[in-house]
């Protein structure tokens, strides 16, 4: 992938808490151990004070939202984007270094400010074709070790995650090592687009009403809703990644690479892959994403089209 040199970009789309935000002892740990120690195992159990550890283990797994904060009402007093503890923003600083597709191509954070517009584009332009209302932008909000958002206190142990109350993608960058190291993906420029990709997926399915349709039934399951979610945001994933191109960020259609690093991460976050991974067998009860299979197919039917109705994970098989 490869960024239009002279392309403007929109660096108020990211902001990096990074150096400002929340800190908590012993959260240099590694997520990803503190996650198999802290909640793996009470996945499908309801121990209050695990929820939000549920919910972490399960960002980690790019569910990337958080059943706690549903009200039903997405207009809601909780729908407009308001912190309860809004830390220090460091924005200045990617204003000043993110400003052209040519400092997307060299820098990590530009790379993501580049992909939220081009994301962020494509769905405003999308929503104004085919929905008839308006696209409104969420912000990605980057952090380290911990972050305070509507949905609650989150660590980096939830990986990349969406909360529908503040309306924010919350990106912890250490992830994609993680996604690389301990889950075998293939990594790569295009997997991050695709993780990200997947979140604003999940913006649409909350800006559209799918999330309130599904309502509060976060059971986990083959077939279940929340997989249904899950899928439908892995398909939104692959109609940006067919259109990207369009929103003008882009200098050339996504390689057949691209394409491959996408389907690599989507099949390494696949739930019978990380149960293998992580418990030794496979357990479709505990399904919360999809297989590897389905997060690839779904992506890839997304992709193909370039339709976001194509992306009816509800009805029929998936
Ligand atoms: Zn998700």
């Amino acid at each position: 992938m490869q960024f239009d040199d002279d392309k403007s970009l929109d660096p108020s789309q990211v902001e990096d808490v990074r150096a400002s935000g929340p800190q908590r002892g012993g959260g240099g740990g590694g997520g990803f151990g503190r996650m198999l120690g802290g909640c793996m195992l009470p996945i499908g159990g309801r121990g209050g004070g695990c929820l939000l550890l549920v919910v972490a283990v399960a960002g980690l797994f790019l569910f990337g939202l958080v059943p706690t904060p549903f009200t039903g009402d997405e207009s809601g007093p909780q729908g407009g984007g308001q912190q309860p503890s809004p830390p220090p923003q460091a924005t200045g600083n990617l204003a000043e270094r993110c400003k052209t597709g040519a400092d997307a191509d060299q820098s990590e954070d530009c790379r993501v400010v580049g992909t939220v517009n081009s994301i962020q584009s494509y769905w405003r332009q999308a929503f104004g074709d085919q929905k008839r209302r308006a696209y409104t932008p969420a912000k990605t909000v980057l952090f380290t070790r911990a972050v305070d958002t509507a949905c609650g206190a989150a660590d980096s142990a939830v990986g990349p995650f969406y909360c529908p109350a503040d309306r924010k993608v919350y990106l912890d960058l250490t992830f994609f090592d993680t996604l690389q190291r301990d889950f075998g993906a293939e990594g790569g420029p295009f997997a991050q687009a695709y993780v990200i990709a997947h979140e604003y997926g999940h913006h649409v399915q909350n800006l559209l009403g799918t999330m309130n349709r599904v309502g509060r039934d976060h059971r986990p399951g083959a077939g279940s809703p929340s997989v249904r979610l899950e899928l439908q945001a892995d398909c939104y994933a692959g109609v940006w990644a067919q259109n990207a191109v369009k929103t003008g960020f882009y200098e050339e259609p996504f390689s057949q690479n691209d394409i491959d690093q996408a389907l690599s991460a989507a099949a390494a976050v696949g739930d019978d892959s990380i149960q293998r991974r992580t418990q030794g067998r496979v357990t479709p009860d505990g399904f919360t994403h999809g297989t590897s299979a389905q997060r690839a197919k779904w992506f890839r039917t997304g992709y193909d089209s370039g339709d976001p109705q194509r992306c009816d994970t509800f009805s029929g098989a998936i």
